[in-house]
């Protein structure tokens, strides 16, 4: 009888180490391996360069081998993730240095978080609430571990996060009394601005937040409690951060991929970031499949295999060809002059990278025509 391993490219798999990159089984998701070390390595010489630390943001990705790489290749301090199964797997897939750039309340979740320093791993997570310390401290101790704690701080997001220096400070005290926690810092990410446009809108933003951090800073130093870590930025505030003399730690996550939404905003000199700051390293593979109208193609990568929250993915190094509607598994291509073929394979850049990669199994690695890598999406799914 035979295996279904016997034919396993295209079943549970779409490539495997060594094919050719034309027998790729589409819709997958393809990296660019060059654009990707490229970029890697681009930021990490920027942190150093300018004396910050750059703890990637793994939500991203939610790949260990991802963040490795960053890790060897761009000299990232460790990772950020939003969720502590997420954390789960980084820590089991190895990786040290973990800070959930987030609130944990759930008891549950406490608890699980609170074993997590037991597997090797250095864990850090946010705190906008004092009532939350005692939930950590009795977890920790519980496990026989030390939990670090940053403060968040609302810089302007609207999300989570205190907005009061008197808060923070209150905050700050309270986790360094608590037994088995650790006051490591403050938690600043201005999450509403990253994907404006125009340069002077994000500086405005940022300029605002660097101020509200500032004031934070010099409250938890009058009280004492100077923060090891002050931590934030994204990739489109990442140069202000960087340049504010108060962050240490920078959180970028896209620019190792990119997207198509973030492709469209501005650089100081009016530059889209994706035509020089970032190289496009993550691609939809998708192949045409159906020709049967005139003035359109319709290809095998529709709405299951990639988030629209932010637009529509646009059709890589093509400008004869556009990817003008989504359903669950077509996408609607307008060719008015009928230059695709059947099986013809197209690289979709998707619009919004995050929320596409938490829909695939894997990452299919290419260099040079081969598939190098196949990479599982560790962490996908894990939203708990
Ligand atoms: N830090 C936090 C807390 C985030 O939520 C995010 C993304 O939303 C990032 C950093 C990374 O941002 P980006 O992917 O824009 O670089
Ligand atoms: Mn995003």
């Amino acid at each position: 009888t035979m295996d279904f391993t016997d034919y396993e490219i295209g079943y549970h798999i779409p490539a495997l180490p060594g094919m050719d990159e034309a027998d790729i089984q589409t819709p997958c998701l393809v990296l660019d391996l060059d654009a990707l070390e490229r970029n890697i390595v681009k930021m990490g010489n920027y942190a150093h360069e300018h004396g910050v630390r750059h703890r990637s943001h793994g939500k991203m990705h939610k790949s260990v081998d991802v963040q490795k790489l960053q890790e060897s290749l761009g000299g990232a301090v460790g990772v950020c993730c939003q969720k502590v199964s997420e954390a789960e797997a980084f820590a089991r897939g190895g990786i040290k240095d973990i800070l959930v750039s987030n609130q944990v309340r759930d008891p549950d979740k406490i608890d699980r978080l609170a074993r997590l320093p037991g597997y090797g791993a250095r864990i850090i997570v946010c705190v906008d609430d004092v009532a939350n310390v005692a939930e950590l401290s009795a977890a920790a101790q519980k496990h026989g571990t030390t939990i670090e704690c940053l403060v968040e701080i609302d810089c302007g997001a609207g999300r989570c996060g205190v907005a009061t220096t008197s808060e923070a400070v209150g905050i700050a005290k309270a986790i360094h009394a608590a037994p088995a926690l650790t006051f490591t810092g403050i938690q600043a990410y201005q999450g509403a601005m990253q994907h404006l446009e125009s340069y002077a809108d994000r500086k405005a933003k940022l300029d605002h937040a660097i101020a509200l951090v500032k004031t934070m800073v010099e409250g938890l130093q009058a009280a004492g409690l100077t923060p090891e870590l002050v931590s934030g930025g994204g990739t489109g505030s990442y140069c202000f951060e960087s340049n504010s003399g108060i962050y240490n730690e920078l959180q970028c996550g896209s620019y190792a991929f990119m997207d198509a939404d973030y492709g469209r905003i501005r650089d100081k000199d009016g530059h889209r970031i994706d035509h020089g700051e970032w190289e496009n390293a993550l691609f939809i593979l998708t192949s045409v499949m159906s020709h049967a109208k005139p003035g359109h193609a319709v290809c095998d990568a529709g709405l299951k295999v990639q988030s629209l929250d932010s637009g529509l993915p646009v059709i890589h190094g093509r400008d004869d060809v556009e990817y003008i509607s989504a359903s669950d598994e077509h996408g609607v291509i307008e060719d008015m002059r009928g230059v695709l073929r059947i099986n013809e394979k197209l690289k979709l850049v998707p619009g919004h990278c995050d929320p596409t990669c938490n829909l695939h199994d894997w990452y299919v690695g290419v260099r040079n025509g081969k598939v190098e890598v196949v990479w599982p999406v560790s962490a996908r799914g894990k939203c708990y």
